[in-house]
């Protein structure tokens, strides 16, 4: 009984720290690419506003795991269509992200696939305290 009591308090806890933290990245991502006041969809190109500006992975968040769920080199705006009805649209995003970073700039996000969900609880606080101050 009391392991679940406290099981269910550290759920909540890293709930809460996940939304304060995707918060921030979408601030963080939304100054960052905005043109002229406006915002594009970064694997289709078109011009996105109000909820159909998204802020979509690269690399997923079923293979990405705690180290790339809230890295800001692998989010960038998506429109509703690529993130959610294309699955994130990963080919179109792949070659947009070689011809803006460069392919080790890809291959390092690779290279953190499913590393760091050990402790993600403290991963996801200390990446808050960053992001609050950019
Ligand atoms: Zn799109």
């Amino acid at each position: 009984m009391k392991k679940t009591k406290s099981k269910r308090k550290s759920k909540s806890e890293t709930r809460k720290v996940q939304d304060l933290l995707w918060q921030e990245c979408r601030r963080i991502i939304k100054a960052k690419y905005i043109k002229d006041d406006r915002y594009y969809c970064f694997t289709c190109g078109k011009e996105i506003e109000g909820s159909n500006c998204q802020l979509g992975h690269f690399i997923p968040n079923s293979v990405g795991g705690a180290s790339l769920r809230y890295n800001l080199d692998n989010l960038r705006l998506q429109c509703y269509y690529c993130n959610i009805n294309l699955g994130g649209n990963g080919s179109e995003f792949y070659r947009k992200l070689v011809i803006e970073k460069g392919q080790p700039y890809v291959d390092a996000l690779f290279e953190l696939k499913n590393k760091g969900s050990i402790n993600a609880l403290d991963h996801y606080k200390k990446l808050l305290e960053e992001y609050k101050i950019i």
